[in-house]
């Protein structure tokens, strides 16, 4: 189905807009040229404050980083953690740009769509990442909630916003292989979240499909989240006495995270 999010994230209460598919928004926005639209969007990200990253969460690139617009009204949040680590797939094009600037413009596409599209308050999707393997915030809130051991509440997996966090993997995976850098940042934040909020990740990770009516993640995704899960629980049992080798791996792996705190 060509509108797998739109139609479903929101719960009530998010929607002020006009329904539009994303088959007509893509093509409107492709017809116009996306970084042209993307820039005149731009506004300054009133509502997001810097945050801090200590060594062990994965660098996550802030709102401010990708030029998020403003949200629609600012997240709500709910005072303890979520119970589920939602896997979604962006259902968009399997594109072979892994850079920076790809990765934020996805970012600002995301946001677009969810904000213009299907009229809700900002991204759905609490957590982002590029097929590059880029990590990013989605809504706003989300990093200080999880930091703080709350949830952010989002839009991406319909009566279900209350208790899970979503992550948007960007890319098709209804065949498509998930590519290796998407895969080994999608275990860090998986890491990073099960430690975050003391899940478990055997029962925690699930995808958009255990939840709703819909293919997402994509079969190939799918597929793939007990070894997922096996991954995330080898790296939570591996980390058991302090930070140790852990936060060193993840840490040489990922720039440091600074200049924003
Ligand atoms: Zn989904």
């Amino acid at each position: 189905m060509v509108n797998e999010h739109s139609e479903e994230g929101a719960d009530a209460g998010e929607r002020h807009g006009p329904q539009v598919t994303r088959r007509a928004l893509i093509g409107g926005v492709v017809g116009a040229g996306l970084l042209s639209i993307g820039s005149s969007l731009m506004e300054p990200a009133m509502a997001d404050e810097p945050v801090a990253f200590r060594a062990d969460a994965p660098n996550v690139y802030t709102r401010a980083q990708w030029n998020a617009r403003s949200p629609k009204r600012p997240a709500r949040i709910i005072g303890r953690p979520p119970d589920r680590i939602v896997i979604h797939h962006t259902a968009s094009a399997n594109a072979k740009d892994r850079s920076l600037d790809h990765a934020f413009a996805l970012s600002r596409k995301i946001q677009m769509w969810h904000m213009d599209g299907n009229g809700w308050n900002d991204s759905g999707q609490q957590l982002t990442i590029s097929r590059g393997g880029i990590v990013m915030e989605g809504r706003n809130r989300s990093l200080r909630a999880i930091r703080a051991k709350n949830l952010a509440v989002g839009a991406h997996a319909l009566n279900h916003n209350n208790h899970t966090i979503g992550i948007e993997n960007e890319g098709n995976y209804a065949k498509a292989k998930v590519p290796a850098r998407l895969w080994d940042s999608l275990v860090e934040v998986c890491v990073w979240l099960c430690r975050a909020y003391d899940l478990r990740p055997s029962e925690a990770i699930i995808g958009h499909r255990d939840l709703n009516s819909t293919t997402c993640p994509g079969d190939a995704l799918y597929a793939r989240l007990p070894e997922l899960r096996r991954a995330v629980a080898a790296r939570l049992a591996g980390s058991g006495g302090g930070e140790g080798a852990t936060g060193a791996s993840i840490t040489s792996i990922l720039p440091s995270f600074d200049g924003f705190g």
